[in-house]
């Protein structure tokens, strides 16, 4: 008897997993093959900036390896192995020359990182962290070392920076802007969390960027474009992430800042699925999980047969910076006015319509115990 032919999804991370897990509690038949270029451990990737706080090594941080993983799900996976080229005319895909053809198949092959080039940003102590492959070699490079330089003060360089003063590294952040998580949260409430991670020792170098890293004794000099120089053991690339396009840009499907779908997960290609960080869904690229959870219970119940459109609720971004904890529910009517609250480290700002409707919100420090009474009153949330 002829085989049936598989989904094949792309990426093992936790979008391609959940999906895997969804479709298989409504289908245990269709054959399901699971392709990517990692080794194929399943981990939880917010967990990798709490190494430390949470007391995990890299390996701890694997809750199974890809053979437990296809028992588990019922699946066949080929880790170390990256796809080259999608035919979406003829159903089939490539690695290097072998072709593999599928009933529809799924990119869940997430977001790659932005890397800043300046003289010595090749250096092998360098390092940008976004699987746990990266993880693992952090861990590695870290052993016996006392200071860390991190690029970038967002989410994951403030959160890098909590988690090693945990670890009872001494930490410098480096960035171009004004105050942290910029672009997230507004300046009056970045500027706390500056204040509470300086409190807990970690030194800031706001609106300057590394300029130049050289080799120093047996550490890195960072050459900062103030003129500093800042002697350091290894440095964090916290720089950004963008959606992983490539491998969709050269098999014509629409991109724009993500893979673009509609709410049915649907790329502008028949029998092609995107979700998680690599997707662009009706307009909204989140790199969050709880959008990629949505978005894999409503995919398996479309590869099931029951077409199902994703929608999401009101989804406050929690950053795991313990010295100074933020949850924040960003406005998306800019038509508005923050009304602020503040002592010391301690906000609770709203954003406020001229109608007084809650619009978003940001907490910082202990009111963040008001997130759940917050998020039921913002407004305007239809993602
Ligand atoms: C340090 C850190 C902390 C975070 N903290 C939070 C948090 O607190 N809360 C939150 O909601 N979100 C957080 N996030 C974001 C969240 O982790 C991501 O949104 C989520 O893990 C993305 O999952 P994904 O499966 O879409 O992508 P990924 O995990 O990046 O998986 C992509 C997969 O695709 C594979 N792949 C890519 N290209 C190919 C190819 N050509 N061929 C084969 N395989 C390929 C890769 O090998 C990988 O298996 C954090 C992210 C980071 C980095």
């Amino acid at each position: 008897m002829e085989q049936a032919l598989p989904i094949i999804i792309i990426g093992t991370g936790l979008a391609g997993y959940s999906l895997a897990r969804e479709f298989r509690k409504l289908d245990d038949i269709t054959p399901i093959l699971m392709l990517t270029r990692d080794d194929g451990h399943s981990y939880s990737k917010p967990m990798l900036s709490t190494g430390f706080t949470k007391g995990k090594s890299a390996e701890a941080l694997s809750m199974a390896d890809p053979g437990k993983m296809a028992a588990q799900l019922r699946v066949s996976i080929r880790n170390f192995t990256e796809v080259s080229r999608i035919d979406p005319d003829t159903n089939q895909l490539y690695i290097g020359n072998e072709v593999f053809e599928y009933k529809k198949l799924v990119l869940a092959n997430g977001a790659s990182v932005n890397t800043l080039t300046f003289p010595g940003s090749e250096h092998a102590n360098i390092l940008s962290i976004n699987n746990l492959m990266d993880y693992r070699e952090f861990r590695q490079k870290l052993n016996g070392k006392q200071h860390v330089l991190i690029m970038g003060a967002g989410l994951i360089g403030c959160e890098y920076a909590n988690d090693l003063l945990s670890g009872g590294y001494q930490v410098t952040v480096v960035d171009p802007t004004e105050t942290a998580l910029n672009g997230l949260i507004p300046a009056f409430a970045g500027k706390v969390v500056v204040q509470g991670l300086a409190q807990a020792g970690a030194k800031f170098r706001m609106q300057c960027f590394v300029k130049e890293v050289v080799d120093y004794d047996s550490h890195l000099l960072a050459i900062l474009s103030d003129g500093t120089q800042i002697e350091t053991d290894l440095i964090i690339s916290a720089v950004g992430l963008k959606p992983e396009l490539a491998l969709a840009q050269s098999a014509g499907l629409d991109c724009h800042r993500g893979i673009i779908t509609n709410r049915y997960l649907e790329t502008s290609h028949l029998d092609i699925y995107a979700l998680g960080d690599c997707a662009e869904i009706d307009g909204h690229v989140l790199l969050y999980v709880l959008p990629l959870m949505a978005s894999a219970r409503a995919l398996a119940k479309t590869l099931n047969g029951e077409r199902t459109q994703v929608s999401f609720s009101a989804m406050p971004v929690v950053t795991k910076t313990p010295a100074c904890p933020v949850v924040v529910c960003p406005p998306l009517d800019q038509n508005g006015e923050w009304q602020v609250e503040q002592d010391d480290i301690n906000i609770k700002a709203t954003y406020l319509s001229a109608e007084n409707e809650i619009l978003g919100f940001v907490l910082t420090g202990n009111c963040v115990s008001a997130k759940q009474s917050l998020v039921k009153e913002v407004k305007g949330i239809h993602l």
